[in-house]
């Protein structure tokens, strides 16, 4: 059996070398490094893709959630909803730039942020709520989209981990998420559903001029070359990613079906098991997996993962810590905010390894596992 690990990017990688070789040596050849062609070539087919009117890379999926913020107008002082049970990134960047996040509770089957939870959290500050699609299964879209128009509120998706994943409304339309909000970021880095070989981001919006706007924030500000309008930064997607992405694209779809059938697997073993809840999948949802994560009941969930350790099997926990209990948010009043559901989640949550190379004879390994701990 191959050596179990939480990710496998290095036999994904062998599979399609010859390609991803040849276009990083183009790029080194053509020694255009920074933007050109094959950038706005990948920006071009990444928009395709999601159906997007703008794609705008930029360094990695922080910066992206920062120059949303940035590109929306928003102020020291202002509010921005968001979940406690997510990635830092997403609630940093608001500190960074002195907004205060207002942590909401989650939905306990979805894991991903509760819309009666934002509607209790608007103040006259309010000035955005950025869904989190964790794991890769979207946030309730329709109500949140619903809410923000309601409240005049920005939507700001952070759709790192569910690139791909198709969200269907009430009336039949489907969308990709990271295209429903106003504007949606998503990330490259190497472990997500598409990953560049280092570091990698981008925006998505349909607005024109808030695409612009993205756009100039993400080059200093810049309109044209040295005029610079606005304080921006400066936040690129190299040429030898963008030639990367553009190859591993291609592969996308194919990614998310392997993951699925890999989570289809898992689902079947654990199925009926009363100390393990797997992955609630909403009707309106194409799950995209980027991670599977459990939800133990009556379990002790470290000493699970100590015991899969010891076997050989790697498992995480994301994230033992709560955004709103990081010491970060200390000066925000992080630890005033009551998030029970999330609490809970933090204790009971564990991943296991999900990825497109896992082949069925390691998932039984992991599975064998997991049901040896739990029948100890
Ligand atoms: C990975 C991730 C980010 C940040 O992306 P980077 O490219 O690492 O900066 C933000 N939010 C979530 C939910 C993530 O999983």
């Amino acid at each position: 059996m191959k050596p179990l690990q939480m990710v496998d990017t290095k036999t994904q990688y062998f599979k399609i070398k010859p390609e991803v070789d040849a276009a990083v040596m183009e790029v080194m050849e053509s020694s255009m490094f920074i933007g050109g062609k094959v950038v706005n070539d990948f920006a071009d087919n990444l928009a395709k893709y999601h159906g997007s009117k703008h794609c705008i890379p930029c360094a990695n999926g922080t910066d992206a959630l920062q120059i949303a913020m940035m590109a929306l107008g928003l102020q020291p002082g202002d509010e921005v909803i968001t979940p406690s049970f997510t990635y830092i990134a997403t609630v940093e960047v608001a500190a960074l730039l002195h907004i205060k996040p207002i942590f909401a509770e989650v939905n306990p089957q979805t894991f991903c942020i509760d819309p009666e939870a934002i509607e209790k959290a608007i103040t006259p500050k309010t000035k955005a709520i950025i869904p989190v699609h964790l794991y890769g299964h979207a946030a309730d879209m329709e109500k949140i989209m619903a809410i923000a128009a309601k409240h005049h509120l920005f939507v700001i998706e952070d759709n790192a981990q569910a690139i791909g994943c198709d969200y269907t409304f009430s009336d039949g339309m489907v969308k990709k998420t990271g295209t429903i909000g106003h504007i949606g970021c998503t990330s490259f880095y190497p472990s997500k559903n598409l990953g560049a070989f280092g570091d990698g981001g981008a925006m998505f919006t349909d607005d024109d001029e808030l695409a612009a706007r993205l756009r100039m924030i993400a080059s200093h500000g810049q309109s044209k070359r040295y005029y610079h309008d606005v304080v921006g930064c400066n936040s690129r997607l190299d040429a030898i990613q963008a030639a990367i992405l553009n190859i591993k694209l291609k592969h996308l779809d194919e990614y998310i079906s392997a993951r699925r059938k890999a989570a289809g697997f898992y689902d079947r073993a654990f199925a009926g098991n009363k100390s393990i809840t797997v992955p609630f999948r909403d009707g309106n949802n194409k799950h995209v997996f980027h991670q599977y994560t459990l939800l133990l009941h009556g379990v002790d969930r470290d000493g699970l993962h100590k015991f899969l350790a010891d076997e050989g099997v790697p498992s995480m926990i994301y994230y033992p810590v709560p955004a709103h209990r990081q010491k970060m948010f200390d000066a925000f009043g992080g630890s005033d905010f009551q998030l029970p559901v999330t609490d809970w989640l933090t204790e009971r949550v564990i991943s296991l390894p999900i990825h497109t190379e896992l082949d069925e004879e390691q998932q039984q390994f992991i599975v064998d596992k997991v049901l040896a701990f739990l029948n100890k």
